[in-house]
């Protein structure tokens, strides 16, 4: 199964030994008996038995109960993947904006926590997502995130951001808006639930100018370019 594992990498996943996991490039099928929800942008986390096979129930969240892998398919939204060390607990995560707002990663924490892993040790690993080189909002969508006080504070720019390691054309600014960090988002809420930075790992892929041609659903509505999804999974060895 190594061999065949490709995709950005996490030094932190990497570092945990009793797991593997992937961010497939997209178009990629997911694999042989992973369990993945029926994705709806909610906040459910389900557990792996109740996904299996895939899409048997609604959820954005899967939390592995035995050794095969646990996955979520995405195209600018965020895969998130925990990896809790105390139980050797895995689980997948479909971050997007609407999900991430609705409380998806903190299910996911609650979900895991009552299943004996420690705020201390959990380890999460944010994978391709749209940048904030390339995701525009109206500005009417950022005062509104702003009038929520569970949010912290939100991470965005009047200027697009320049993405260095861009491989094609950024976004163009189609809303005059604001240039929005979602990974950022997570990983703000991700610390302020107490975990520290050295636990939250961001491979930093922009899905819209910087991976693999299809990886982007706005890049498809900007160009009707096609878009594929991306399996991103992980699972106890
Ligand atoms: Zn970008």
């Amino acid at each position: 199964m190594e061999s065949k594992i490709c995709g950005p990498r996490s030094a932190l996943l990497d570092s945990l030994t009793w797991l593997e996991y992937a961010f497939q490039p997209a178009g990629l099928p997911a694999p042989e008996a992973a369990a993945y929800g029926h994705q709806r942008h909610s906040a459910r986390v389900v557990l792996s038995g109740q996904n299996r096979p895939p899409k048997s129930c609604e959820s954005d969240g899967v939390i592995a109960e035995d050794n095969r892998p646990v996955a979520v398919y995405t195209a600018d939204c965020l895969p998130v993947l925990f990896a809790d060390p105390v139980q050797q607990q895995v689980a997948a995560i479909h971050a997007g904006l609407n999900g991430t707002l609705s409380g998806i990663l903190q299910s996911a924490l609650d979900a895991l926590l009552a299943r004996g892993a420690s705020i201390d040790t959990l380890c999460v690993a944010i994978g391709p997502a749209i940048g904030p080189c390339c995701y525009e909002l109206g500005e009417d969508r950022i005062r509104q995130m702003q009038q929520r006080s569970d949010l912290p504070p939100l991470q965005w720019t009047h200027q697009q951001p320049v993405n260095p390691q861009a491989v094609r054309a950024q976004a163009q600014a189609q809303q005059q808006g604001a240039w929005f960090s979602l990974p950022g988002l997570a990983r703000s809420i991700l610390l302020e639930r107490g975990l520290g930075p050295a636990q939250i790992d961001a491979v930093n892929v922009c899905t819209y100018c910087m991976a693999e041609a299809g990886s982007s659903y706005r890049r498809n509505t900007h160009f009707s370019s096609g878009y594929q999804s991306r399996f991103s999974w992980i699972r106890r060895r």
